[in-house]
């Protein structure tokens, strides 16, 4: 059996050299890869809800799957561009299914184009990339990739969603909130059934980035008068690893208010708690300046980014 699953990747070129699983890291209790040589893991969280994660990666992104009688909701289409999210997303559920991107960044529209279904926020943002013949491209300055991590192919929206929209997967309604702040075209998926929010990188535990701290502040705003103090809040990206194991990127209500305080600091122009300058920088983003707001333990918020490879994360509020 092992000989014809290496045997397989050998001959399909997407699928690179795989790593043996001693090289790996240790995954959380309850996770595994969807099968040997798979980027994903996945972690089942309720019946009807997964989170497939790709702890290979090193922004360590999660997206998730919601099954409804009806059709399943995938919520971001991966980090990876060598292996294709919804050969994963098969082994979970026979449903039809659809991708929501929760922001146009590199890492998050990773298997986009490999969708047959691929839903999107109707806001200016997004309209404004659709070419001509009715292919969405989102350009370098949108996905913010380097040139050697990621080459954008263009994709068919087949439905858009508007703000606020609440569509049913069958028994199983989820609401689409438009939250700009971390960019122009960030959304949160809110399932009352399971009062889970799903954040994308509006908020996750770690080091947040700001494209613009008012649309920031009214976006969390809008997501605390929908969500309650009992909503379990999952982000895209995780914490640090503790002993070498990575949790899912769970928030607090708590941490939810304290980001909301710091977008409020921020945006009135207060001070920062350190500034980063940085003409040299290493690293994985290799940030040369930035705004950097301490909001809680786990996270701080960075602000007026500048990176030396890939341009500036800020944006003007339209
Ligand atoms: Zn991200």
């Amino acid at each position: 059996m092992r000989f014809a699953i290496l045997a397989a990747a050998a001959i399909c070129l997407a699928i690179p050299a795989l790593a043996a699983d001693a090289e790996r890291p240790p995954l959380p209790p309850g996770t595994s890869y969807v099968r040997e040589g798979s980027e994903f893991a996945v972690t089942q969280i309720r019946p009807a809800l997964f989170a497939l994660s790709e702890p290979d990666y090193y922004q360590h992104n999660v997206s998730y799957v919601i099954v409804g009688e009806d059709r399943a909701l995938v919520i971001d289409a991966g980090a990876s561009t060598t292996e294709d999210i919804t050969r994963a997303v098969r082994r979970l559920t026979d449903k039809p299914f659809a991708v929501i991107p929760t922001h146009l960044h590199y890492d998050h529209i990773g298997s986009i184009h490999h969708f047959q279904e691929v839903w999107m926020i109707d806001v200016p943002a997004t309209r404004e990339l659709v070419r001509k013949d009715g292919f969405t491209y989102v350009p370098p300055d949108r996905h913010i990739a380097t040139a050697a991590e990621f080459a954008a192919t263009p994709f068919k929206v087949s439905r858009y969603i508007k703000p606020g929209e609440t569509i049913d997967l069958g028994d199983r309604p989820v609401q689409i909130l438009f939250t700009p702040g971390h960019t122009r075209d960030e959304i949160v998926i809110y399932s009352p059934l399971d009062n889970i929010l799903f954040t994308g990188d509006f908020i996750y535990p770690a080091g947040l980035f700001s494209g613009n701290a008012k649309d920031y502040l009214a976006s969390a705003d809008k997501v605390l008068a929908t969500i309650n103090s009992d909503t379990k809040i999952y982000g895209a990206h995780p914490g640090p690893a503790k002993d070498g194991v990575r949790d899912l990127p769970l928030v607090t209500h708590d941490e939810l208010l304290k980001a909301r305080e710091t977008f409020q600091r921020m945006a009135k122009g207060a001070a920062p708690d350190e500034t980063i300058s940085n003409p040299s920088p290493t690293g994985s983003f290799k940030m040369t300046a930035a705004k950097v707001y301490r909001s809680s333990p786990r996270i701080r918020v960075f602000g007026d980014i500048a990176f030396a490879d890939r341009g500036q994360l800020r944006y003007e509020t339209k």
